[in-house]
């Protein structure tokens, strides 16, 4: 039976059941505990953050065929995540793990278009889909790893001083460009450290990147002076990458 429904549609091949896909993937959920704090929800008051568990957060918007045709995406996103959260609670010195930056900034993809296909994001209050699964681009940047070298893509934020929280949280939302009324991209937040996934031509947004870092080689975490890190490998390295001097959240104990 060939589902319909799936996101992924317009590169054909669909096959199975819609499969229950979790917009931030259950592999990195699974990671970080059976609750955790989401904002950025439709059903969210805007800028409240809420608890919730992890299975809840499923929506049914691959088919079985492509959902299992990106599960290396989730894997590697989960790997990023577990290795940033070690350096967060301590668990190691040095670099701590390695992972491919051109499939974070695929899952980061993949995360936005199951959003926006299962009508999650939320502007201004209001519901709405930006249709990003007919961008052929896009879905051949998630299907075919094909590399995006105009200034699209990943960054992260440079800041000294980060207030990194050792409890679980996550936030993820699309970026909207009100100048163009477009989706120019998406941030999440693990921990209090930030990511966006840029989608859009940059020249137009650089008043959100300034103070970013495009594609970083590595996030190294100094613990006053105790430093680990993880090292992003990309097809052609940048050379830079962001340091982040931790100051804990005296709040809630590492667990
Ligand atoms: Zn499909």
């Amino acid at each position: 039976m060939v589902s319909t429904g799936c996101f992924a549609a317009n590169v054909g091949g669909c096959g199975g059941r819609l499969s229950l896909e979790h917009s931030l993937s259950f592999s990195l959920l699974r990671e970080m505990g059976d609750e955790l704090e989401v904002s950025g929800f439709p059903w969210l008051p805007a800028g409240t953050t809420k608890r919730v568990a992890a299975r809840s957060l499923g929506s049914k918007v691959l088919c079985e065929t492509h959902n299992r045709h990106l599960a290396n995406l989730d894997s590697a996103a989960a790997t990023f995540f577990r290795c940033l959260r070690a350096c967060i609670r301590h668990d190691g010195r040095g670099s701590v793990g390695t992972v491919q930056g051109e499939l974070v900034e695929q899952w980061m993809l993949k995360c936005l278009l199951g959003f926006d296909a299962a009508r999650h994001v939320v502007v201004e209050g209001q519901r709405r889909t930006f249709a990003l699964a007919t961008q052929f681009d896009l879905l051949s940047k998630l299907f075919d790893g094909h590399r995006w070298t105009d200034g699209r893509g990943l960054y992260s934020a440079s800041k000294s001083q980060s207030p990194i929280s050792t409890s679980n949280s996550l936030s993820f939302g699309p970026l909207w460009d009100t100048t163009l009324d477009r989706c120019s991209g998406c941030v999440l937040s693990f921990s209090g450290i930030p990511f966006i996934l840029q989608i859009g031509d940059p020249e137009y947004h650089d008043w959100h990147l300034a103070n970013w870092h495009y594609r970083p080689d590595f996030v190294e975490f100094d613990h006053g002076g105790v430093k680990s890190g993880v090292n992003i490998q990309w097809a052609e390295p940048t050379g830079m990458g962001i340091v982040i001097r931790t100051v804990e959240d005296r709040q809630t104990p590492p667990h």
